[in-house]
């Protein structure tokens, strides 16, 4: 008797999401909208391959006559740089929730429904998003490895955060002893310098790409105020080395220039919300080289659906909101680098595309574009890779019917004016009949 051989697995049914080989475009007559020199540049054809800009008016001939290659004639239509939102929470996914159910969700159920909330971040156009607290790790291997379509995730982890502080989600009167580093949804609770070394280094090891502090008060925490400053210098100083000795940098949660002065003066880069900025922090800002991230829009949806907050929250929520285009103009006559945000919770996610409309009352068209582009990409690091299309970078961008830097605001109705999303060189929504999108899974069972 011979011993029979086990049948081979093919990797198409070992990893049956694995796609083909990306195909190879050619985009002719585009108008090129270039972010980072202000211009649109006419006529132009793009060639992507393998993930990246092969060329800019490069010489495709000869891969024209490769029957692969798919060509497109843009006729003039518009292409931009994917869109970047530096602030989100993909954890904190829709339903039908005001923000204290939504604090409680079962961590299996809101794990279900992140596909969607990524698949929709795409159809706006965004590319690349940072989640400030509470994607892990398993979400962003999903999305690079195929399992489901989704932007680029840079990651915080949990956000760090002081017993009390903006990620200490108990109520006044629970009164349940909260052991130092447990999670509460998008946080982790942490006190005192050995457990602040401690944690930031247990987010670096499962995979967070930057540090996220509560720095102050917040909106949507129930125990603190507004004008609270989270964390001691030392504990902030802890977080920072461990950030800094792996490469990476924190940022901070923080709305008052006291909050923010102090996160700064230990060495963080960057400031989420900065709604009460004044020009002494802003000065202080732009001398470090750290970043702002508004993030105007959920502020303002959350205004409109009364109920999403409680009425203490309802209350700090209308105090920062008329202070946070204020802040974008003080920041910006600073000289601070100014990246695009939204934070959006729960149900109001769909509201994401519409901060470009608000920026827009204070900022020029062309900021506003930067900000959700190249200076996104300055802050994640990654400026020789996002936020422009040019040879090398990657192939991520929109195909649109309209020109942004002539109105922003566009983009604000992403179902009008997005025709195409391509990210890492293939087509992942489609709105245009001349273009389909290319995620076919052909799995061939032997
Ligand atoms: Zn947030």
């Amino acid at each position: 008797m011979t011993a029979k051989t086990p049948p081979m697995i093919s990797d198409d049914a070992t990893i049956p999401w694995n796609l083909p080989l990306r195909p190879r475009y050619v985009f002719s007559g585009a108008n090129l909208v270039d972010p980072a020199k202000g211009q649109v540049l006419e006529n132009v054809t793009v060639h992507l391959y393998d993930g990246v800009v092969k060329s800019v008016n490069g010489n495709p001939k000869e891969w024209m006559d490769d029957s692969t290659t798919i060509k497109v004639d843009l006729e003039g239509k518009f292409v931009c740089p994917g869109l970047i939102d530096c602030h989100v929470h993909l954890t904190a996914v829709p339903g039908k929730m005001g923000l204290e159910e939504m604090k409680n969700m079962n961590p299996s159920v809101s794990l279900l429904r992140q596909p969607q909330v990524c698949r929709s971040m795409l159809e706006r156009g965004f590319t690349t998003v940072r989640d400030c607290g509470g994607a892990l790790f398993p979400l962003k291997q999903a999305i690079e490895e195929n399992v489901h379509p989704g932007p680029r995730l840079f990651i915080a982890g949990h956000a760090l955060s002081q017993t009390g502080g903006h990620g200490d989600m108990r109520g006044l009167l629970d009164n349940h002893e909260c052991c130092s580093g447990t999670t509460q949804g998008v946080g982790r609770v942490i006190d005192g310098v050995p457990d602040c070394l401690k944690y930031a280094r247990e987010e670096i090891r499962q995979g967070a790409d930057f540090l996220k502090i509560m720095g102050g008060g917040g909106v949507a925490s129930p125990t603190d105020k507004i004008e609270n400053i989270q964390f001691s210098d030392e504990e902030i100083k802890a977080i920072v080395t461990v950030a800094s000795n792996a490469g990476t940098y924190v940022t901070t949660h923080a709305y008052t220039p006291q909050a923010i002065q102090q996160a700064i003066r230990q060495g963080v880069l960057g400031v989420e919300h900065g709604n009460l900025l004044d020009e002494e922090t802003a000065k202080l800002m732009a001398e470090k080289g750290a970043f702002l991230t508004p993030t105007l829009i959920t502020y303002a949806t959350m205004a409109r659906f009364e109920g999403f907050l409680p009425p203490a929250s309802a209350k700090k929520n209308k105090e920062v909101l008329e202070k946070g285009l204020n802040a974008i103009k003080i920041a910006i006559d600073a000289g601070v680098t100014v990246c695009f945000g939204t934070d959006l919770l729960g149900k109001l996610h769909f509201a994401q595309s519409r901060e470009f409309g608000l920026r827009r009352q204070v900022q020029t068209s062309l900021e506003v574009l930067r900000s959700a582009t190249v200076n996104a990409a300055r802050m994640l690091r990654q400026d020789k890779f996002l936020g422009q299309i040019a040879p090398g970078f990657a192939a991520d961008m929109l195909i649109l019917n309209a020109n942004p830097l002539e109105d922003i605001t566009i983009l604000d109705i992403p179902e009008k004016h997005v025709l195409a999303t391509i990210k890492d060189g293939r087509v992942h929504t489609s709105r245009w009949s001349k273009l389909e999108t290319d995620l076919h899974r052909i799995v061939n069972i032997a």
